[in-house]
């Protein structure tokens, strides 16, 4: 005998409205049963770091942002943005109103180096100036000393990458972009003549896309340079890429050794040096930062499981600027276990498990929250997927009977809650920057403060 499917829908919160978030809507509106969902979001702006990530002169990766207003136009989706879990709304208060929720929320904040002098004047995390130049209201009060000539960038991932090509870029080649204006103004007055791009392993090693490493060659007035002698590998990192499946990582030493035979780079305005093989030990000044001090190191292990180790000869930098680029991790949220070790919500399969390993039922997480910060925004459409469908599969044991889902949930906020933005408000707010922008042949200039924000829609 079949299982008949119950007629009403099943009730579906997901927390967070980055590219996770949306596809685990997307799966679950596909569903064979009705699914209702309704996306809560702390911002009155939606698409995490499709907004307020991706860099500015990157606008192709942003087009995925019509997928995600696709999604949002179906009769079954909701966005309750200005509500913040563990704040205005508890799990416990979630529970009451649907069967099921997703923690799609992200990895919003860094790792740290834990070395001495890293909270100096003039160190900063790159989730700062990411947030900065792309108008994220938590760090829209956020100071750069950009009167500086030296900066250094530490990590060789692709935020790395974003944050030298802004930091080296000619103001010029941003202006038609949507980088926020506050930004603009301040990277039109910078005095950033040399950058320095520091990775603790080898070329070979380096996490950068092939596109974004070959994209730091084509800055103009910009030079790049590397030392050859950098760029030979030991026989475990000849293995590694002479492994097929590590296509990338010879294009990028293809590019590294093009980068070391450039004989012209006097002339040009601004220069970006790129070391391998150095840890960070201290940062030194006295009121700021002044100078970086640097370990060499000497690489130890097999193949794909090489780690750099210190040697006893020291390097150091004297730059007025330092960004921390080595990966972001999740925040923990109130009620909700948490790996600290890892900076992840511990699951199988996204199925959030307690400390003991015991699945927290009806309780699921996508996308970085769920795996660590890596890969790209595609990445979440399967992560998000691998969720949904251990959601579904558990969805005869949580479907206790009906749930009011987001009309149980907006009463609740109603009363003490004014301004909960649906997805028509934001599509408002959305032409209301639009708007802004094309006085200054910009794709949009976005509002930076919630304030502002909620201001367009009176
Ligand atoms: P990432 O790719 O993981 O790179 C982190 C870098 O930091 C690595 O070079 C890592 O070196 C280094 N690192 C880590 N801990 C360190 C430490 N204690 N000291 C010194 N160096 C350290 O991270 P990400 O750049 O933040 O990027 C996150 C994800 O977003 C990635 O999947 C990236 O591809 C994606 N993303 C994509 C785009 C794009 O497609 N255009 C743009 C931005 C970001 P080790 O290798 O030695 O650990």
């Amino acid at each position: 005998m079949t299982q008949s499917i119950p007629q009403h829908p099943l009730q579906v919160a997901v927390i967070g409205s980055g590219p996770s978030g949306f596809y685990a809507a997307e799966a679950l509106l596909r569903a064979d049963r009705a699914v209702q969902v309704t996306m809560l979001e702390r911002l009155p702006v939606p698409f995490g770091l499709v907004r307020s990530g991706v860099a500015p002169d990157h606008p192709k990766l942003k087009e995925v942002i019509r997928v995600y207003q696709r999604i949002a136009q179906h009769p079954d989706f909701h966005f309750c943005g200005n509500v913040q879990f563990g704040q205005d709304i508890q799990l416990a208060e979630l529970r009451q109103y649907y069967h099921a929720v997703i923690l799609a929320c992200g990895a919003e904040t860094d790792r740290s180096l834990d070395i001495p002098g890293e909270a100096l004047t003039g160190s900063h995390t790159a989730t700062e100036f990411v947030g900065w130049y792309n108008g994220h209201p938590d760090y829209r009060d956020c100071q750069f000393d950009l009167s500086q000539e030296v900066a250094v960038v530490i990590g060789q991932g692709n935020v790395a990458a974003d944050v030298c090509r802004i930091l080296l870029k000619p103001v010029d080649a941003l202006r038609r972009t949507d980088i926020a204006g506050h930004a603009l103004d301040a990277l039109a007055a910078s005095r950033i003549r040399e950058v320095h791009l520091i990775g603790r392993r080898g070329p070979a090693q380096a996490k950068f896309s092939a596109k974004e490493l070959r994209e730091l060659g084509e800055i103009e007035q910009c030079a790049v340079q590397v030392n050859a002698d950098e760029l030979q590998l030991n026989p475990a990192s000849q293995l590694e890429l002479a492994a097929k499946t590590n296509d990338n990582s010879v294009k990028n030493l293809n590019l590294l050794q093009t980068f070391s035979e450039q004989t012209s780079v006097t002339g040009q305005q601004r220069r970006l040096f790129i070391h391998f093989l150095l840890t960070p030990l201290r940062l030194e000044g006295d009121s700021r930062l002044q100078r970086a001090v640097f370990a060499r190191n000497r690489l130890q292990g097999d193949p794909f499981a090489q780690t750099a180790v210190a040697t006893d000869t020291c390097f150091s930098l004297d730059c007025g600027l330092l960004f921390r680029s080595i990966g972001y991790r999740a925040r923990p949220l109130p009620d909700i276990p948490f790996a600290h070790r890892r900076g992840v919500i511990p699951n199988q399969a996204g199925r959030v498990l307690e400390s003991d390993k015991k699945i927290v039922p009806g309780l699921y997480v996508c996308g970085w929250i769920k795996r660590g910060a890596n890969g790209i925004i595609g990445t979440n459409r399967a992560d998000s997927l691998e969720t949904v469908s251990a959601l579904l599969e558990d969805s005869g044991r949580l479907d206790t009977g009906v749930k009011t889902g987001q009309q149980g949930l907006l009463n609740q906020l109603a009363a003490r809650k004014t301004a909960i933005i649906t997805f028509a408000d934001w599509q408002r707010i959305d032409q209301a920057e639009i708007t802004r922008g094309a006085q200054y042949d910009k794709p949009r200039e976005k509002f930076t403060r919630i304030d502002e924000m909620l201001a367009c829609l009176i």
